[in-house]
């Protein structure tokens, strides 16, 4: 199974339901994306912190717009690499062990 340091382009669409498969957060948590078809060619879903902003950074107006993750998913959208990261990095943190 190809995991996300082997992907270093835009990933296929095999590999994008691949990793929104390895997501095992909860489908109701909102998440930002774009429009399938924008001109902008996105592909991701972000995290949105309690603010409605991208946890990656920037604004979550515009040309994004929110979804459900199990919206998402069936889009055929795949997990922000960045998103999960960053709140990875804050997971450890809060956590003692
Ligand atoms: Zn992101």
């Amino acid at each position: 199974m190809p995991t996300r340091e082997h992907i270093d382009q835009k990933p296929t669409s095999e590999q994008r339901s691949e990793l929104a498969a390895q997501d095992t957060r909860d489908d109701d948590d909102r998440v930002a994306t774009t429009p399938n078809g924008a001109y902008t060619g996105g592909y991701a879903y972000h995290e949105l912190d309690e603010d409605g902003e991208l946890v990656c950074g920037g604004h979550s107006d515009g040309r994004f717009v929110e979804v459900t993750r199990a919206e998402a998913k069936r889009t055929g959208k795949t997990p922000c690499g960045k998103c999960e990261w960053l709140l990875e990095l804050q997971t450890e943190s809060s956590t003692s062990d």
